[in-house]
């Protein structure tokens, strides 16, 4: 086993015995019909019809390690992380194209800004800005 300081522990194997609380054995086979572990004499008497379903201990563990059910966990977990992994990878190619998308609106805003400025410079400084104001200040004899 290496843990995540990388330090390298033998795995201790600890027997787990588990007894039978109605006939007083040791679980030593597990059914598959009933999901269930067993004593022999369980086996004996509610699961004697279950003898085909019915392995011993240490199979039912290696059963439980390539059971497909597990399989498919495993996959959909996996892809489920897959999915994850994807729709934050598209949120921030997102977030970016937004950033990219701001700053040239920006810029074409700071464009249109300077242009108009000089535009309005250039009618300040036009003989029409100029004739403008005369024809205002003529305008007080027109009206009476
Ligand atoms: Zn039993
Ligand atoms: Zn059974």
């Amino acid at each position: 086993m290496v843990t995540a300081n990388n330090e390298v522990h033998e795995t201790v194997n600890v027997a787990v015995i588990m007894i039978c609380d109605i006939h007083g054995k040791t679980f030593d086979l597990y059914c598959k019909t009933h999901d269930l572990v067993i004593c022999v004499a369980g086996l004996l008497s509610k699961h004697k019809h279950c003898s085909d379903a019915v392995i011993s201990l240490h199979e039912a563990a290696t059963y439980a390690k390539t059971s497909t059910a597990l399989d498919d966990v495993s996959d959909s977990v996996n892809d489920t992380l897959d999915n994850m992994k994807n729709f934050i990878n598209n949120r921030n190619v997102a977030m970016q194209n937004i950033e990219v998308q701001e700053q040239s609106i920006r810029k074409f805003i700071g464009e249109i800004r300077t242009n108009l400025n000089k535009h309005l410079d250039k009618i300040e400084l036009s003989e029409l800005y100029t004739n403008c104001k005369i024809k205002e200040w003529k305008s007080p004899e027109n009206i009476s």
